[in-house]
């Protein structure tokens, strides 16, 4: 990784910038896109699979993260034949107010951008403007943590009354399904998609198949692990 800009005020920290390739999940799933992956997270997801992004006692902050101009981001975007642009993480919404910048900068040159988040930011009408679509994925009880610190009722219901946001859970088994029946019962989210966890195309695929029922008799929509199927959990696809 580069280091550092020096006076550099207009930065993000940044994990990683990859692709072209293709959006792996969720309701983009299969489209060509490039991604930028912001580093830190205000959770500490028991399966997370970017753990490099937050996890200062098993990685090296310094190794990982770059403070990068938004210029820097934007001009590696313009050079490769793109349409729609990835935000994700770690949590893009720790660093919210750049992150408008970076995105107003990806969509004046031309680019769509959606932007991945757990859900426990509201955004504000500036990023709500400038970004095409939320993937939001509140995270369940089997992600480990305490309700209290996953679950966000307002900052949600900000992503479910702007309109432009689709909802994406993550299901370790049967006990996620009944929260998740509850939780969009209490919150009245639509566009529900539920996906296996999972970093081996053959975890994902025996998660598609326990999923699919659950799936059908909710009403919710079901989205594979695509880059995890084609690559396995090699970093950068
Ligand atoms: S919110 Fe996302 S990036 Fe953060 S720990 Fe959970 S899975 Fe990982």
């Amino acid at each position: 990784m580069t280091t550092s800009t020096p006076g550099q005020s207009r930065v993000l920290q940044v994990a990683e910038l990859f692709g072209p390739t293709f959006q792996g999940e969720g309701p983009s799933c299969g489209q060509r896109a490039l991604f930028v992956r912001l580093s830190g997270c205000n959770l500490d997801c028991g399966w997370c699979d970017t753990p490099y992004t937050w996890d200062w006692e098993r990685f090296s902050r310094d190794k990982q993260t770059v403070d990068m101009p938004l210029a820097a981001i934007a001009s590696w975007a313009a050079g490769l034949d793109t349409d729609l642009i990835v935000i994700t993480g770690g949590e893009p919404m720790i660093q919210h107010r750049r992150l408008r910048e970076l995105a107003a900068e990806l969509v004046a040159g031309g680019h769509r951008v959606e932007l991945e988040t757990n859900g426990t930011i509201a955004p504000d009408a500036a990023l709500l403007e400038v970004i095409s679509a939320f993937n939001v994925s509140p995270k369940l009880n089997g992600s480990g943590i305490p309700e209290q610190r996953r679950l966000r009722r307002q900052a949600l219901a900000a992503f479910r009354d702007c309109g432009k946001a689709e909802f994406k859970f993550v299901i370790t088994g049967p006990a996620d399904i009944e929260e998740l029946v509850q939780l969009q019962t209490e919150l009245s989210l639509q566009r529900v998609w539920v996906m296996p966890e999972g970093t081996t195309e053959a975890s994902v695929l025996a998660g598609l198949r326990e999923l699919a029922e659950p799936a059908l008799t909710h009403g919710w929509n079901l989205t594979s692990r695509l880059h995890v199927l084609l690559w396995g959990d090699e970093r950068g696809r």
